[in-house]
């Protein structure tokens, strides 16, 4: 072990730079900014699997377009 590898450092998922690990309220991200990214892209995957698609097991076609 050397003395330099005394902080941790993990590369952030979201962006891939080093992120700092201890004391660090974004972890495993460097930022909130990544952790937000992230975030919102498990959920809008998680919206989709659990939305139309459960009812039939296949994908459907948007019958409504509301707004868009
Ligand atoms: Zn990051």
């Amino acid at each position: 072990m050397t003395a330099t590898g005394t902080k941790k450092q993990h590369k952030c998922p979201a962006c891939g730079r080093p992120a700092p690990y201890g004391g660090n309220p974004f972890r495993p991200f460097c930022s909130k900014r990544c952790k937000m990214i992230d975030l919102s892209a498990w959920l809008k995957e998680d919206y989709c699997i659990s939305g139309e698609w459960r009812e039939t097991g296949e994908p459907v076609e948007r019958k409504e377009k509301r707004g868009e």
